[in-house]
Formats: C-alpha cells, structure tokens, sequence
C-alpha cells in the first residue's frame, strides 16, 4: 500500500524535499503576499469600534446586571427564599434572611426579608434563570445600559445590596408613571 492512499481524510499534502532557490531563500514573495493581505484590510469596513466614544447598539434581548425591584409602595419585594440561588448554575448567588421587625414594614413587603444578598458577577453568566425562579417579581436583569463594569480587584466583583437594590427613586417614578397611564 502506497503513503498517498493512507490519508484518511484525502487532505494530505506531499511536502517537497527540494532545494530552495537563492530567490526563494530570501522569502520576498511570501513577504510580499503578507504585505497585500494587510493593505487588503485597509480599505475593508471595520469591525472595530473605539469603545466607549462609540457606543454599539444593544440587542432587544440583552441581559444587563441585576436588580432587587421594589414594589409600588418603594417596599423590598425580595422575601429571601432562595429560590434563585437554588436555580442559578454558576451558584453566584449568596443570602442571609432576616425576619422583618414591625417598624420596617415600610421597607419590606413581606414578613422575610434578604438582610444580606450578594451575586458575584466574576461567577453569573447572565443566563437569566434567577429571574424566572423568582416567584415574587424581585430580581430582573435590567434590559437598559447597565452594564457590570471592568475593575481590578475580585471582591468589588461581588455585588451586595447597596448596588443590586432599586434606587428608591426610581420605585417613586415608576408609580407616577403607571399612575398617569
Ligand atoms: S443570571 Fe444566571 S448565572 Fe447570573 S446570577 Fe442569575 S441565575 Fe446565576
Ligand atoms: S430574589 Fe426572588 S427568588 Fe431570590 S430570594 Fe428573593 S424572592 Fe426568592
């Protein structure tokens, strides 16, 4: 059986033992054909964007960072059942429940509250099953420009309350909107 009729796939490329000529030796044309590829992408459209001057338009289905939503009342909807850390496939999603005293009941819409809530954003992959565990309507990952921003320290990764939770203003706003409508 011959060498050629041992390729498998068909591709196999018989490499020449020859020698190379003083021209060839001094590589011009494959400089050359290099040279022409690279003036070729010059006046090719650009995939680049020079980011953040130039902003690229978001799809209709992107999935930015995550909110703990507040109801109408300006109330924390979230009743830290877990439900989402359960469904989450990175396991980026930690808690601590508390039971809510009767002097927060402006602040807690139910009787459990999340004390502590924290997503580590180095982990989530943005898949979206944290909002679709939730049966309270608490978490949403927010359809606008919010975007998880680049920093150099892991732990400013790990976002707590104090950047998940609803700006309250927004809470307000919301119900003078729906009100108006
Ligand atoms: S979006 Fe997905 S990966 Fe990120 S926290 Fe939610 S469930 Fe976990
Ligand atoms: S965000 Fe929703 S699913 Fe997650 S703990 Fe709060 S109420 Fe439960």
């Amino acid at each position: 059986m011959s060498v050629e009729q041992l390729s498998l796939s068909g591709r196999k490329k018989v490499v020449s033992n020859k020698e190379m000529t003083f021209i060839e030796k001094m590589y011009l044309w494959a400089i050359i054909k290099g040279l022409l590829t690279t003036i070729k992408h010059l006046f090719r459209r650009k995939v680049t964007i020079k980011y953040p001057e130039e902003v690229r338009a978001f799809s209709p289905v992107y999935r930015g960072q995550h909110m703990l939503m507040r109801d109408d009342e300006g109330k924390e909807r979230c009743t830290a059942c877990g439900l989402c850390a359960l469904s989450c496939p990175a396991e980026a999603i930690t808690m601590k429940a508390a039971e809510r005293k009767p002097e927060e009941k402006h602040l807690y819409r139910e009787e459990k509250y999340a004390e502590i809530y924290e997503i580590n954003m180095l982990r989530c992959i943005f898949c979206g099953l944290c909002e679709e565990a939730c049966p309270k309507e608490a978490i949403y990952l927010t359809k606008s420009k919010k975007i998880v921003k680049a920093d150099y320290d892991r732990e400013d990764f790990i976002y707590g309350k104090d950047k998940l939770v609803m700006p309250l203003e927004m809470a307000i706003q919301n119900t003078v909107t729906n009100t108006i409508n």
